[in-house]
């Protein structure tokens, strides 16, 4: 609620970023050194991360990642539209990625119970006129494909989530600097997906088509 405040007239939600901000600060002096060489150095991440704004789907959480580690892109279902789409905000985050921060791996990261993959399935999905109803067409092929499998209701949203992953890695290859890099060994592209229930990232391998855990060994 927008509306409640404390004693001194301090919006609740703001406040709890501000008790949160202390405790950051408290941190910040702990490791004075960590965050000076942060500053200090150019910044090296490890990974480009696409993935959902949902605010329970924490990248540097369910990867023990560090500041610095993790150069992210979240949006509504995680999306990458492809390169001809009406759509700078992905296209530039993989240019400045893969070339300037010389990026050589890539994931998509899905996850389990995704209001903007439920969207479209639902009985009310947003107003095509809007911005939410068109970012939300980027899901259509995913609800398309799974529509035409026939699957019972109970496997249609996890066959969504995995199918739209998937439609995404090749959204990706629309790129020309990620094509060109995944054509010459250079860079890797990694379909994930989080399942929030039980705490687990399942893989998708692209030589059989199926999805493993994470940690199962690939070949
Ligand atoms: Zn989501």
């Amino acid at each position: 609620m927008t509306t409640a405040k404390d004693a001194r007239g301090i919006d609740l939600d703001i406040k709890d970023a501000m008790e949160g901000y202390e405790r950051f600060r408290l941190a910040f002096e702990r490791d004075r050194a960590f965050y000076k060489s942060l500053a200090t150095k150019k910044q090296t991440p490890r990974l480009l991360w696409i993935g959902c704004s949902d605010s329970r789907v924490v990248p540097s959480q369910i990867t023990q990642a560090d500041p610095g580690e993790l150069f992210e892109v979240r949006n509504i279902a995680n999306c990458v539209p492809p390169a001809w789409a009406d759509d700078e905000a992905v296209g530039a985050a993989i240019e400045y990625a893969l070339g300037p921060l010389g990026i050589d791996d890539i994931v998509v990261c899905g996850h389990t119970g995704c209001g903007g993959i439920q969207a479209l399935a639902g009985p009310m999905p947003p107003d095509q006129g809007g911005h939410l109803g068109r970012w939300i067409e980027y899901t259509r092929p995913a609800h398309r494909l799974v529509a035409a499998a026939g699957l019972s209701e109970a496997e249609r949203s996890a066959a969504t989530i995995r199918a739209h992953v998937q439609f995404q890695l090749d959204n990706l290859m629309t790129y020309e600097i990620v094509a060109t890099g995944v054509a010459e060994g250079r860079i890797g592209i990694h379909g994930w997906i989080y399942d929030m229930e039980q705490g687990e990232i399942l893989a998708y391998d692209p030589k059989t088509g199926h999805w493993r855990g994470l940690l199962e060994a690939g070949d």
